[in-house]
């Protein structure tokens, strides 16, 4: 019961597009006040249940692992793991916020001048406008870059150093929450949504 409570389902809103994970009692009140269907992926193919059809299935196909399933008086409802919304359509306001490590992810490990993969450790946080010449310390003037080119820079706009910048540096668009999950927490059957959804 304890791991089955553990568990974390992935919210997908009206136009399949994953925003949030939540926790199970969330996921069964959202379900059961039929805010929400079941997304059930079988081999190549996905179901959508209603909250009764659901049950029934969980009745049908008992399930056999403590963690997969919670208890009520009359059954043992499986724990879905992806759920539809019904009503909600836009994408979750949240910002993503400032920090080093999401710039690493926003720049993908990258050097955004020689355009080279690199460990975080080899990786410097870049002004391109440099600070002294009004560079903001922001999403849009700070790129990832090497220790090679971060040295051939200095203190100067890239062109002077002959450098150019591989991709505009913007606000990122993508929800951070997911790369949050995709470690112990992370469901097989999730694949599909945050691929989709990570551009
Ligand atoms: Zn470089």
């Amino acid at each position: 019961m304890e791991l089955a409570v553990s568990q974390r389902v992935l919210i997908l809103n009206r136009l399949w597009q994953a925003v949030n994970i939540i926790g199970v009692k969330r996921a069964f009140g959202l379900l059961l006040q039929n805010n929400a269907k079941v997304i059930h992926s079988t081999d190549d193919d996905f179901q959508v249940l209603k909250s009764d059809e659901w049950i029934a299935y969980s009745m049908s196909n008992p399930p056999i692992n403590d963690e997969d399933y919670v208890r009520t008086i009359q059954y043992k409802i499986r724990i879905p793991r992806i759920l539809l919304l019904n009503y909600y359509d836009k994408l979750p306001m949240k910002e993503v916020k400032f920090t080093r490590q999401h710039l690493f992810e926003r720049d993908n490990y990258t050097c955004q001048y020689c355009g080279g993969h690199f460990t975080q450790g080899e990786l410097n946080l870049d002004h391109v406008i440099p600070r002294d010449r009004g560079g903001k310390t922001s999403w849009e003037n700070i790129v990832t870059s090497c220790l090679y080119c971060n040295t051939r820079k200095g203190n100067r706009f890239p062109h002077e150093a002959g450098l150019r910048l591989k991709n505009k540096p913007v606000r990122p668009k993508w929800r951070p929450f997911i790369s949050f999950f995709l470690g112990s927490e992370y469901n097989e059957s999730w694949r599909h949504f945050l691929k989709a959804t990570r551009s």
